[in-house]
């Protein structure tokens, strides 16, 4: 799973979840100060039009620079969850202060804290444990400001009632969230990652490397690609059977992993065509990796029940230098052609492209 990067979806998937729910809270707020003015004019709710505007408008002003800054900064942002929980718990003292004006428990905002809480779970990713201290917290805060400021309570069951359902409501949502994140990482894992292998998929791997290209621009660096092909793979299927092709597949991507580092991607491309993106990386130790690779598969063997399978690859490899726009297609291109020198060359070989 180590190519799947989980920590580098988790922060997207932070940093997209703290977008969208602030990106609501600024469309949804102004509804707030319209049903406020609506309730007044049919005679309910805030004696104080004025004291709910400063107090919605603080809320939305809040929402907004948030959101704002997320847009701006979120990929930088080293913990994204920590500052939604930031959020949730100053959003939960906001809450306290609408609902200590509007009536207590039994303001429109007690309400609404279900609700919240229920968009924070299906927005943000993480599962029980990211989930806990933002709800509760967020929670704690808003009840703090609720009985510290607020009218003297009218009726006491009921109060209590509506505390002890939100209360459950947060541990009910915690054992969902936790569902929301086993569903997410699955749903996740299927979309980027090749079943067989268990490296990137041809679709993520391109994804990734845009990611890639955009950040070359502002710190430039040597890009290489490793393109490697299995050699007369067909007759391992042909003479052991395809079961037996597939536990070398996996074999050989075991081996990948093991010989490349943590923030190379790594990918199966299609049959048994394989690519390794290696940011950072000079021309010497590209062709380091590659023919390490090629001497470790060379030197190992898959047992098909009692015979051992030996397999040997095939690589090309192409670089792209720090001053250069990088062109995937085009590197791509160099590194087939490399390839195919290999292939033509003899097979269980590494060629660097001429460019
Ligand atoms: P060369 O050295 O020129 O690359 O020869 P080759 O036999 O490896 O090349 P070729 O492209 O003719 O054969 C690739 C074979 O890979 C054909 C196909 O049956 C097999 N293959 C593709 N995908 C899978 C897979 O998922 N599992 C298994 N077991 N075999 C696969
Ligand atoms: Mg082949
Ligand atoms: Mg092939």
């Amino acid at each position: 799973m180590r190519n799947l990067g989980p920590q580098w979806e988790h922060h997207r998937l932070a940093v997209q979840g703290l977008r969208h729910t602030t990106l609501l809270g600024a469309l949804v707020i102004p509804v707030a100060l319209v049903m406020e003015w609506s309730l007044q004019h049919l005679g309910f709710g805030d004696a104080n039009l004025a004291r709910a505007a400063t107090r919605i408008g603080g809320m939305f002003a809040l929402m907004v620079v948030a959101y704002a800054y997320v847009r701006w900064r979120g990929h930088a942002l080293r913990h994204p969850e920590l500052l939604g929980t930031l959020l949730m718990w100053i959003v939960g003292v906001m809450g306290g202060l609408c609902s200590v004006d509007t009536g207590g428990f039994e303001s429109p905002y007690n309400m609404a804290v279900v609700p919240i809480l229920v968009l924070w779970v299906l927005a943000m990713p993480g599962g029980a444990r990211a989930a806990l201290a933002p709800m509760l917290g967020g929670f704690a805060c808003y009840e703090l400001v609720l009985f510290g400021l607020g009218p003297a309570v009218g009726r006491p069951g009921y109060a209590i009632a509506l505390t002890m359902f939100q209360v459950l409501s947060i541990f009910v949502l915690v054992i969902f969230s936790e569902r929301v994140h086993r569903w997410r990482t699955r749903a996740t894992i299927a979309s980027t990652t090749d079943a067989l292998t268990g490296l990137l998929n041809r679709g993520y791997l391109y994804q990734r490397t845009e990611l890639l290209i955009a950040r070359r621009r502002r710190r430039p660096t040597p890009l290489a690609l490793i393109l490697f092909d299995l050699d007369h793979f067909k007759r391992i299927n042909d003479q052991h059977g395809h079961a037996a092709g597939d536990a070398v597949l996996r074999h050989v991507s075991a081996l990948t992993l093991e010989h490349t580092r943590s923030e190379d991607l790594c990918a199966r491309m299609g049959g048994e065509e394989f690519l390794i993106v290696l940011d950072d990386c000079d021309p010497e130790s590209a062709m380091h990796v590659a023919s390490r690779l090629r001497e470790r598969v060379e030197a190992s063997a898959v047992l098909a029940g009692s015979t051992p399978l030996q397999v040997t690859l095939s690589a090309g490899v192409a670089i792209c230098p720090a001053e250069q726009d990088l062109d995937l297609d085009h590197l791509m291109h160099e590194a087939d052609q490399a390839l195919y020198r290999s292939k033509h060359a003899g097979r269980n070989q590494v060629q660097f492209a001429t460019g």
